[in-house]
């Protein structure tokens, strides 16, 4: 059979014996696909670079019935730094386990992969606050899964003014509406704004802007809510986030 290939991201990699590894890699034209990478494991390997973990590169690939055969990874950019901060190393492995868990195979999402890559890219310069990252990330994912927020008007009545309660529905609320919607909490306005800058900035605009901690927290608490509910799996990987932040 012929071979294809594809850009990618290596979100996961399973070891397989002393040698072996099967890697779980988020492609732009493939989806989420399962990768066998035979003697990978050796330095002498010419994708070794290509095929280790959270990097991403050009892969030439010879499909098989239930996965793909890795022929060659080219290395086209490493998030080497992600391995040198134990916090950043446990953001970056629950963004790519949400990010394996939320795609499929043949879902083509060359979007959402350039998210992936500037929420890396991110994470790994230390650049911004890592929670504030995750956040936008979070949202941004449920919106390419289809699981959008209304930001702008009421979900309720479609009133501009006023809307400072947010409901697991998928958004903001007046005073009025709000008591139709039993799970519905106050938000501040300025958090409001935030989720509105969210979900309308286009790709990594939507990391760039400045919040105050308490209306951080407040994103953190608004987020968590909104991603559970739609995102029915317990992360192991979040437990572990969590543990290291000491939440847990
Ligand atoms: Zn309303």
């Amino acid at each position: 059979m012929a071979y294809v290939s594809c850009n990618g991201v290596v979100l996961k990699r399973t070891k397989v014996g002393d040698n072996d590894a099967i890697l779980t890699v988020f492609t732009d034209n493939l989806g989420v696909i399962k990768v066998s990478a035979k003697g990978i494991k050796s330095l002498k390997n010419k994708s070794f670079a290509g095929a280790s973990l959270f990097s991403y590169s050009y892969f030439t690939l010879r499909p098989a019935k239930d996965m793909y055969y890795l022929v060659s990874a080219e290395l086209k950019m490493s998030f080497y730094n992600l391995s040198t901060n134990i916090e950043r190393l446990a953001y970056a492995t629950y963004i790519a386990d949400i990010t394996a868990y939320c795609f499929t195979e043949n879902q083509a999402e060359p979007e959402a992969l350039a998210l992936l890559l500037n929420t890396f890219y991110l994470l790994a310069n230390k650049s911004g606050d890592a929670r504030q990252i995750k956040c936008v990330y979070e949202l941004k994912l449920l919106y390419f899964s289809g699981i959008g927020i209304e930001a702008k008007v009421c979900l309720g009545c479609g009133a501009e003014k006023g809307l400072l309660y947010f409901t697991n529905e998928g958004g903001v609320l007046c005073a009025s509406c709000h008591k139709k919607f039993p799970d519905s909490f106050k938000i501040s306005q300025d958090a409001q704004k935030a989720i509105f800058y969210i979900t309308n900035a286009e790709n990594k605009k939507a990391f760039s802007f400045k919040v105050s901690e308490r209306v951080l927290e407040e994103l953190l608490y608004i987020t968590e809510g909104f991603f559970t509910k739609y995102i029915d799996k317990k992360f192991y990987s979040l437990h572990y986030l969590n543990t290291i932040l000491g939440k847990e």
